[in-house]
C-alpha cells in the first residue's frame, strides 16, 4: 500500500500554528507582521497566485499589502518602488511577483529588495548563505518539501536522494536544503536536469525520489525503485487537469509514499512563505531596537 501524502491538511495545520505564533508576536512586539507583494503588469497567473498569497495572509494574521505597478514603469521607477519598502519599518517581507515585462532586468530587481525582508529568497545573499549552511531564509518549495519531510518522518540520512531539477527557485535550493548538517537533511544527493544521459538510471536508485521538472507524468512505473518515497513538485496543466512529473496511478502500490499533484506539495508553499515572513517581522524588530 502506497501512503498519499495529505498536503492540504499538513498546509492546515501549519497555518493555524503559525496563526497562534503571530499572535504571540504582535502581541509581545507591537508590530504586525506584514507582507507587501510588487506585481508590474496585469499577468493573469500572477494576479492569481497573489490572491493566493493574500488569502494565506489573512488566515496566518498576516498584514498584507497590494502594490500595481503598470506594465510601462520603467526598470529605475521600480528600484526606487523597493527601496521605499526596503526603508519602511512597517512592512518585515517583500515579493516582487515574477515574471516581470522584458525591458526590466529580473536580477537586478531580485537582488534589490533588502535580503533581510527577501522572504521569496530569490537575493543572491540569500542564496550565498543557503550554500554556506546558514541560511536567513529558505525558498518556499523546497522549504516545503523540507517540512513535509520532517512532518511525515521521511528521514534522508544514510539513503539516496535524487532530484531531477536544477532551477534556481527549487532544484537547486533543494539539494542545498538536503545537504545541510541537520536533522532531515545529511542527505547522499545525485541532481539531474535536462543534460543527464539516462535519467532512469539515476531515478531507479532513488530512495527518495524528488521531481521538480514541468513535464507531464515523465517518470513512469519502470523508472522509480521499489519502496521509494516520491516527492513530486511538478504541476503540469493537461486539458484544464493538474498533472506531476510522477505517473502517479503507475506508480502506486510500486512505491512507499507519493505526493499527489495537486494537494501534495503546493498548498504547503505558501505556508513557508508566511513562515518565512514571520522571521522576517523579527528582523525588523532587530533593525527597529538598534536604530
Ligand atoms: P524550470 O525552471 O523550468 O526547471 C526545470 C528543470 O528540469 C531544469 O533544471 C531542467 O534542466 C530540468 N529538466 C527539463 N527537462 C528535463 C528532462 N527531460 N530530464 C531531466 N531534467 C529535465 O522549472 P521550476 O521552476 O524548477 O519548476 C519545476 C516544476 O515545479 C514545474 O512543474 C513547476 O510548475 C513546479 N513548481 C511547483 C511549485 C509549487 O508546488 N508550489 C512551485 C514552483 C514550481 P536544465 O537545467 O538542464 O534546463
Amino acid at each position: 500500500m502506497t501512503k498519499i501524502i495529505e498536503g492540504r491538511k499538513i498546509a492546515k495545520e501549519m497555518s493555524e500554528s503559525l496563526k497562534v505564533k503571530v499572535e504571540y508576536f504582535i502581541k509581545k512586539y507591537k508590530l504586525t507582521p506584514k507582507l507587501a507583494v510588487i506585481i508590474v503588469g496585469e499577468d493573469p497567473a500572477s494576479l492569481f497566485y497573489v490572491k493566493m498569497i493574500a488569502r494565506s495572509c489573512e488566515k496566518t494574521s498576516i498584514d498584507f499589502e497590494k502594490h500595481s505597478l503598470s506594465e510601462k514603469s520603467s526598470e529605475e521607477e521600480l528600484l526606487k518602488f523597493i527601496d521605499n519598502l526596503n526603508e519602511n519599518k512597517k512592512i518585515s517581507g517583500i515579493i516582487v511577483q515574477v515574471p516581470l515585462p522584458k525591458h526590466i532586468n529580473q536580477e537586478r530587481i531580485q537582488e534589490a529588495v533588502n535580503p533581510s525582508k527577501d522572504v521569496d529568497c530569490f537575493n543572491p545573499v540569500n542564496m550565498g548563505r543557503l550554500a554556506l549552511g546558514k541560511p536567513e531564509f529558505l525558498p518556499c518549495t523546497p522549504y516545503a518539501v523540507y517540512e513535509l519531510m520532517k512532518r511525515e518522518n521521511i528521514v534522508a540520512e544514510g539513503k539516496h536522494t535524487v532530484i531531477v531539477g536544477r532551477s534556481n527557485i527549487v532544484g537547486k535550493p533543494m539539494s542545498l536544503i538536503l545537504l545541510q548538517k541537520k536533522q532531515y537533511a545529511n542527505a547522499t544527493l545525485t541532481v539531474c536536469h535536462s543534460r543527464t544521459n539516462d535519467l532512469a538510471h539515476y531515478t531507479r536508485q532513488a530512495d527518495i525520489l524528488i521531481a521538480a521538472v514541468g513535464s507531464p507524468e515523465m517518470i513512469k512505473r519502470d523508472m522509480v525503485k521499489e519502496g521509494a518515497v516520491i516527492i513530486d513538485v511538478g504541476t503540469n496543466e493537461i486539458d484544464g487537469k493538474l498533472v506531476g512529473d510522477v505517473a502517479y496511478e503507475e506508480v502506486l502500490n510500486k512505491v512507499s509514499v507519493i505526493t499527489p499533484v495537486p494537494g501534495g506539495v503546493g498548498p504547503i508553499t505558501n505556508v513557508m512563505l508566511m513562515q518565512n515572513t514571520l522571521k522576517a517581522a523579527g528582523n525588523l524588530v532587530v533593525t527597529i531596537r538598534l536604530a
